[in-house]
């Protein structure tokens, strides 16, 4: 039986899983093995071949994860997704599935620290070249492209700019010229929805909102299935050429009878298969419990955001409060396009008096914990000039939005009273 809703509160506790065929078990269970009896030996050889889908072997797919990937997939409104051991997997493999040495891609310059590290020199090692843009402007991607361009990459709410990044501008940009957009959704599940706005593919960190507690690492790939991969052939050439990793497939051709999921199938059963960045069954079962309580969840980090944004708005001991629901101009029009129900928990802002008094505010924190993660359900704080984003250097930094004075807190979903009441003692030490 299948429940069919177009909400998420409802897609994310029914997709994908109602009741284990085997025992009606109504919690998703962890299918903790690492292989599948194959019902004789055709049936084996439709499964290598792709003729027909299903389970192998663990490394490649689970049943587990394929609740969880199920259901994030429905909650996207895309076809299929691919679940990995880290968000960091997740980032890396979206673009080596398209990109190949001698290839670019094109990216925004507000990303995460450890994206920003892969992009800069991880992939460059690896001969993928990226060419990194300032989102304000859109026409900034196409001016970038040349004929080797593969992929746009940006992340929706990006830390710590928090300007909602322009999706549909740059997903029409890149359709035309057969260019799919990424977009790591990791901090705003729920509130946006990117397939909505041309997106082709989307990444996550389920390590963040989505496990929501803490717990577990772990990444998402979603495909869309709106992208015309064969729409120009020279424009995607390791979808569109023979795989030799694949007895000769042409991945734009081989998958079509199964729906178009060339991407994730690819993804799936090349680099998954090569690389083996695999999630855990029992890393899926935690995503799939913080999933299931992911609207709620958003909606009270969104709401205790709100009141954060405003407590620090009028403090004396501080400069700025960074925040999606305080932008202007461009900015805050993209913050009310494309973030629904609220602007999300993340929030910063610029402590008068510099890196010490930086210090002084972390280190007599009580209720906040002082941690290198977000979208954890208990309120967090870093100064990420010291830590996520210290392996950058000043221009970097500068670029990606990080001053000495910046401090970067995830709000959590605590009573209110108690999260300003913390923030107060510890601004009063600063
Ligand atoms: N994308 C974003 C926006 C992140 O904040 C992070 C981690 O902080 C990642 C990707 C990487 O995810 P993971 O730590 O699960 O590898």
């Amino acid at each position: 039986m299948s429940v069919e809703s177009k909400n998420p509160e409802t897609i994310a506790l029914h997709a994908g899983h109602r009741a284990d065929p085997t025992t009606g078990a109504v919690a998703v269970p962890i299918y903790q093995t690492t292989s599948y009896q194959f019902q004789n030996t055709e049936h084996a050889s439709n499964l290598f071949a792709l003729k027909e889908l299903g389970n192998i072997y663990t490394r490649i797919m689970n049943p587990t994860c394929d609740a969880l990937e199920q259901r994030v997939t429905a909650l996207e409104g895309g076809v299929a997704a691919l679940a990995v051991a880290s968000g960091q997997a997740a980032s890396a493999m979206a673009i080596q599935n398209l990109a190949r040495s001698g290839d670019n891609i094109v990216s925004s310059t507000d990303l995460y620290g450890g994206t920003w590290n892969l992009f800069a020199n991880t992939l460059k090692d690896q001969g993928i070249e990226v060419r990194f843009v300032d989102p304000s402007d859109p026409q900034n991607f196409a001016n970038a492209t040349d004929e080797r361009t593969r992929a746009y990459y940006a992340e929706t709410l990006p830390n710590p700019k928090l300007s909602v990044f322009p999706i549909k501008e740059v997903a029409d940009i890149g359709r035309p010229l057969g260019i799919p957009l990424i977009m790591d959704n990791t901090a705003a599940p729920i509130l946006c929805r990117p397939f909505d706005h041309g997106a082709a593919v989307i990444v996550y960190s389920t390590t963040k909102y989505i496990g929501g507690h803490g717990t577990s690492i772990g990444g998402l790939i979603v495909d869309s299935g709106t992208f015309e991969w064969d729409a120009i052939p020279e424009r995607q050439p390791a979808l569109n050429t023979p795989d030799p990793s694949y007895h000769g497939a042409v991945w734009s051709e081989a998958v079509k009878p199964l729906g178009p999921i060339a991407y994730i199938i690819k993804a799936r059963v090349t680099l998954l298969r090569d690389l083996g960045a695999a999630m855990s069954p029992f890393n899926a079962f935690q995503f799939i419990q913080g999933l299931e309580t992911l609207p709620l969840r958003m909606r009270a980090h969104c709401e205790n955001a709100i009141k954060v944004a405003d407590y620090l708005k009028g403090h004396d001991k501080v400069e700025k409060v960074i925040f999606a629901g305080l932008q202007e101009g461009e900015a805050k029009r993209r913050s009310e396009t494309y973030l629904k129900g609220g602007f999300g928990g993340l929030l910063g802002f610029e402590i008068k008096g510099g890196k010490e008094a930086g210090a002084a505010f972390i280190n007599a924190l009580e209720l906040f914990y002082h941690v290198a993660n977000i979208g954890d359900a208990r309120s967090l704080a870093i100064h990420p000039a010291t830590t996520t984003h210290s392996q950058l250097t000043a221009e970097e930094q500068i670029a990606s939005g990080v001053s000495d004075s910046y401090v970067r807190l995830s709000i959590g979903i605590e009573h209110i009273d108690d999260i300003i009441a913390d923030l107060e003692q510890a601004l009063a030490k600063a």
